[in-house]
């Protein structure tokens, strides 16, 4: 279009120069010939009358002489091929080569007679009235005297001045059309020389501007052309350059936005949702058409919308601790919000560390301090007021005195074993220690037999039975000799404390799904269905008066739990209360078995 245009503004000017140059000049060699024409017969012709004039001006000295001129003139005339007129000073016409005077009209108002009566050489060019056509008419004074007496006039047609200018009229007409001819095709040439590559420089710069930055503009024109072709390449070429490393930046940015760890949401400045990462679509289930929703509505927490508003208007980073239900579920997040400052691109980065599982071991140690605490300080109690008590006197009463010391001995004992668990439970809970422990191949059977040899004095004074069940064959666990003993004596402990005498207890071991289980069944209280999934919690305990006054410190299961994990395998628990009690741990066998 713009090419096109350019085309024709240059053909049409061009052409339009060249008309007006033709038709100037044109009419400038016709003006010239005309005027060039005229002024030579003016000349010739004005010679002729001065000579006439020389012939009869004593010839208007008087009426008589007067008389005679008229056939002096047609005879004069007829030598020289020119009409030839005398004019009185009145305007009378006396005498005339080709009429009768006395028939012509008075000629005082011919300018060019008018031009000889004030004593000027005079000329006129002006159609006939008695001829019809077109005549050039030359006068000059007659003197005689010294005074004017008349006019000479001259006058011949311009026929052959007319033809010689219709002839150079044509010709110019013909060279002219010819030179036109000629310039629009040469305008033609010239406009397509000069917009071709402006088309192509176009066409390119079109396709720059649609993406395609592989284009480049070969044209050979050796002007200014080539130069802004060279000089747009270049430029695709850097810009080629720059997007490179711009979508090599992006991917990277876009890798590490993906595989982040954490949880990304970008906003815009009305707080919508405008990117996520996968982390976000994993731990919020952000769906497709979420994106564009406002954050209330994809993250459902009015904290987080504030911190955003706030963000947005003070156009500062800031740190927040975010509680709030995902599927169900507390989580807690600390939420990073950065303001993204640009226009309309304005917007927010959050970023979700989830620190659900930190806050979890933090509220858990915490209440582990306190229940140690809590536990500690029971027996400490009891200590410090028995031990104050016998200051103040008891010791004089020496029963008094004795069963007060036991009490205190057996507090402390308690305290002793709280201590002993509390150790053990650090001791687990070190990675290194824990990394340290080699698993092997382990007899069951000779496990079982040996809890139950060293719990022989506690299960007898109840009068209590146990039984051993286990295979004839000899049966091994993956496992830990000492460890696992440690978990079938914690377990054979407890069912020996929870179960009233007379009571009847059963360790069993058997392959079961490529695993051993091994079950540590009672018949005692059994523990209520809503305590169950907490008894591996520390400290708990489902009676605290009734466990307490039984020894124990509600660390017990907690610690099997944990070694049981460690070895690798899993621990459950059946109950009824009134019934009985299973425990039934399950561990991987040997590999090589
Ligand atoms: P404790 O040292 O107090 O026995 P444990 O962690 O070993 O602590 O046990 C936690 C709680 O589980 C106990 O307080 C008790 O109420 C309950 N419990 C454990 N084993 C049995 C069992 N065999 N029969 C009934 N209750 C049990």
């Amino acid at each position: 279009m713009f090419t096109r245009n350019l085309r024709s503004q240059l053909v049409v000017s061009f052409l339009a120069l060249i008309l007006f140059t033709l038709i100037a000049l044109g009419s400038y060699i016709l003006w010239f010939f005309y005027r060039h024409n005229i002024a030579s017969l003016d000349a010739a012709m004005l010679n002729q009358a001065k000579i006439i004039e020389e012939l009869i001006y004593r010839d208007m000295s008087g009426p008589i002489q007067k008389g005679q001129i008229d056939e002096k003139i047609k005879e004069l005339s007829s030598r020289i091929d020119l009409r030839v007129t005398i004019i009185d000073t009145t305007g009378i016409v006396i005498a005339d080569s080709q009429q009768n005077p006395a028939l012509m009209e008075n000629h005082i108002d011919r300018p060019e007679v008018a031009q000889a009566l004030i004593g000027n050489n005079g000329y006129s060019v002006r159609a006939s009235t008695t001829l019809d056509k077109s005549l050039l008419y030359v006068s000059t004074p007659i003197f005689y005297n010294n005074e004017i007496t008349g006019v000479v006039r001259v006058a011949m047609p311009l026929d052959h001045v007319d033809e010689g200018y219709y002839k150079i009229f044509s010709a110019l007409l013909v060279a002219s059309c010819l030179t036109f001819l000629v310039a629009i095709g040469f305008s033609l040439a010239l406009a397509y020389r000069y917009t071709r590559p402006l088309e192509t420089i176009i066409n390119s710069a079109n396709k720059i501007a649609q993406g395609e930055l592989g284009e480049r503009i070969f044209i050979k024109t050796g002007d200014e052309l080539e130069i802004l072709a060279h000089s747009l390449n270049n430029l695709t070429s850097s810009l080629e350059d720059k997007v490179t490393d711009i979508t090599a930046q992006n991917h990277k940015l876009e890798l590490i936005l993906q595989n982040m760890g954490d949880a990304v949401i970008l906003l815009d400045r009305f707080g919508k949702v405008t990117t996520v990462n996968k982390m976000a679509i994993n731990i919020f289930g952000i769906t497709g058409n979420m994106v564009g929703q406002h954050n209330i509505q994809v993250i459902g927490n009015s904290l987080l919308d504030q911190a955003v508003q706030d963000t947005l208007r003070l156009k500062e980073s800031r740190i927040i601790d975010l509680k709030t239900n995902v599927y169900g579920k507390k989580r807690v997040f600390q939420v990073f919000l950065a303001p993204i400052i640009g226009g309309d691109q304005a917007g927010i980065l959050t970023v979700f560390h989830d620190i659900t599982t930190l806050q979890e071991i933090h509220d858990r140690q915490a209440s582990f301090v306190s229940n140690a605490s809590h536990e500690l300080a029971t027996p400490l109690t009891a200590i410090k007021g028995f031990a104050e008590t016998l200051l103040d006197g008891a010791l004089a009463q020496p029963e008094l005195g004795e069963k007060f010391v036991r009490i205190i001995y057996d507090e402390s004992e308690r305290m002793h074993r709280l201590i002993q668990d509390l150790l053990q439970l650090a001791r687990l809970d070190a990675q290194e220690y824990r990394e340290q422990i080699q698993l092997s191949p382990v007899n069951i059977a000779a496990i079982l037999t040996a809890a139950k040899q060293d719990m022989s004095p506690r299960w007898q004074q109840k009068h209590l039975i146990i039984d051993l069940d286990y295979p004839t064959v000899e049966i091994y666990a993956q496992s830990h000799p000492d460890w696992l003993k440690q978990v079938i004596v914690n377990l054979l402990e407890n069912a020996i404390k929870y179960t009233p005498e007379q009571g009847k207890i059963t360790l069993a071991c058997w392959p079961e799904n490529n695993e051993l289980k091994i079950a540590v069944k009672d018949s005692g209280i059994g523990i209520p269905g809503k305590d169950l999934p907490l008894i591996f919690d520390r400290f708990y305990r489902v009676d605290k008066a009734r466990t307490r006054t039984a020894g124990g410190s509600g660390l017990g299961l907690a610690i099997v739990k944990f070694i049981v994990e460690v070895l690798g395998g899993r621990i459950e628990v059946q109950s009824k209360v009134d019934v009985g009690t299973t425990f039934i741990i399950t561990l991987p066998l040997p590999k090589e078995r």
